[in-house]
């Protein structure tokens, strides 16, 4: 088996697998995404103008995030392990008149094939479902044009993100379903951090993201403690 395929777990790819015929519901499983849609793409776009470039999104799902860049003016593929939330994505922008291209391949595979052609890599809510997260963070340093730029989110690791993330997201306030999330794939911020500069990339900045469950809403902050997202780009000269 290749290294890529080494670095799909065909459990985490088949829960994806399962719902997606409600990834567009936005009061169904996937209504967390729907709803921090809009925080991260303002965050990307404070950092970038989308317009007309090129974006490879990993780990797409559905397309929400796609969908989102690909009418801010970006050329986005979205790429995926799992067949149906692709599938629903294709026929999502029928209805939508979104225009992402989408493809069932591994990050590695695709950094294989199209070195340093992208001038924007997003991989958000991706890396805590992968066995190896470090081997993703190298794809797309690869798969960056010099000057490009990272965007990445996941959920951090330590008893507060067990409590939050876990506990309160999946069991108490069950905004996910249970099962979602493993503690162990986890990620903290210093880890990330620390893949990506060893991948050649340079941190440009993070944030925290954060549910409110009185006012049920979520917000943007400096706390990273549970959820967060962090931004790196590609050195013009290394
Ligand atoms: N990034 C999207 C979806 C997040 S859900 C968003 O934030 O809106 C996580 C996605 O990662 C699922 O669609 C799942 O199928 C995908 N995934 C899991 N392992 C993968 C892998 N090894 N390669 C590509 N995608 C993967």
């Amino acid at each position: 088996m290749s290294r890529a395929l080494d670095n799909v777990d065909t459990a985490e790819v088949a829960k994806f697998d399962a719902l997606a015929t409600r990834w567009w519901d936005p009061d169904g499983e996937f209504r967390p995404l729907h709803e921090i849609n809009p925080l991260r793409l303002d965050w990307i776009r404070q950092q970038i103008d989308l317009g007309g470039r090129s974006v490879v999104d990993i780990g797409c799902g559905g397309g929400i995030l796609s969908e989102a860049m690909a009418t801010a003016g970006a050329e986005v593929t979205g790429i995926d392990m799992a067949e149906a939330p692709l599938a629903v994505a294709r026929l999502h922008q029928i209805e939508s008149g979104a225009d992402v291209s989408y493809r069932q391949i591994t990050a590695e595979a695709l950094a294989a094939e199209a070195a340093g052609r992208y001038d924007v890599v997003t991989c958000l809510e991706m890396l805590e479902h992968v066995p190896h997260p470090a081997q993703v963070v190298t794809s797309v340093a690869a798969l960056l044009r010099p000057g490009g730029q990272a965007f990445f989110s996941t959920i951090n690791r330590n008893p507060k993100s067990f409590l939050f993330a876990i506990v309160g997201a999946e069991y108490v306030l069950k905004l996910l379903p249970a099962g979602t999330h493993e503690y162990r794939k986890f990620i903290r911020p210093s880890e990330l951090e620390e893949w990506a500069r060893r991948a050649g990339l340079e941190l440009q900045s993070s944030i925290g993201m954060h549910y409110n469950p009185l006012t049920r809403e979520y917000s943007l902050g400096s706390n990273l403690d549970v959820n967060y997202l962090m931004s790196f780009c590609r050195p013009e000269t290394e």
